[in-house]
């Protein structure tokens, strides 16, 4: 074993998971990808295998010791490098995962991860979650939208709830701000059919604070949201 396999040995110790050798050598062979592109340390914002694994591992997995996702199609909105939709992808290969980002340099980047580690069951949404909300194919669609350092939550409750189905949920990976994020987003949540339902506070095996808020889906999102493109961040539903 070299020191790669302990940093992510402690981190599926201290989540408390059980995971087979081929998400195992899945985990880190997507660590490695990230390592060897500095484009994507950038977006990062890391670059070594103590603070990929400890920090941004740790956290798209920490939903899988809180709850069983259900076997629902999953969206990752504005996933970047892949986080947290790869990680949980890689943990949950029976799900079926959407990927969606703006940036198609990111997306290509991701086809190479999804064919490198063998991966199924899993699409790609490149464009803006403005767009791809009012599209009759994908609107309300998925029963559980994750999504982590994309943007406000008010801004982020207008992207998300349009795509996410009535019942399911939006998760929203957040930071030590999430509580006065969340509390700014409240109205924006309920315009767009949302309903705050519970939030866990956590920290990072680097030791900063985090934390997940679980959003439900009550109520069909009203047909004027999301609006068009950069208005939702321009223009937030705020009070
Ligand atoms: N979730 C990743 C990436 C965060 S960076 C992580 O945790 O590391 C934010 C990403 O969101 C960028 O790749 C950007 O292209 C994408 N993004 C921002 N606004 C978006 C929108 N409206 N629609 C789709 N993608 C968006």
């Amino acid at each position: 074993m070299d020191s790669r396999d302990n940093l992510l040995q402690e981190v599926i110790e201290s989540l408390g998971l059980e995971i087979d050798v081929r998400k195992y050598n899945q985990l880190q062979k997507y660590v490695q990808i990230l390592l060897e592109r500095v484009s994507v340390q950038r977006l990062v914002g890391d670059n070594t295998p103590y603070l990929l694994y400890h920090k941004h591992i740790y956290d798209s997995l920490y939903l899988l010791s809180l709850m069983q996702l259900p076997l629902f199609e999953i969206l990752d909105l504005g996933t970047g490098a892949g986080l947290p939709g790869i990680p949980l992808k890689i943990c949950l290969p029976e799900h079926v995962f959407f990927l969606m980002d703006a940036n198609r340099a990111r997306i290509n980047f991701l086809r190479r991860v999804m064919r490198e580690l063998a991966l199924e069951r899993l699409h790609f949404l490149p464009g803006r979650a403005e767009e791809w909300g009012q599209n009759p194919d994908f609107r309300e669609r998925f029963g559980v939208v994750v999504s982590r350092a994309v943007a406000p939550a008010v801004v982020l409750a207008e992207l998300a709830l349009p795509l996410c189905s009535v019942g399911g949920q939006v998760i929203f990976y957040k930071g030590p701000r999430g509580n006065e994020e969340m509390r700014e987003a409240s109205k924006a949540i309920s315009i767009c059919g949302g309903s705050i339902d519970s939030c866990k506070q956590y920290r990072l095996l680097t030791g900063e604070e985090r934390c997940i808020y679980i959003v439900k889906k009550i109520k069909n999102t009203p047909p004027q949201y999301p609006r068009r493109v950069g208005r939702p961040a321009k223009q937030p539903l705020r009070d």
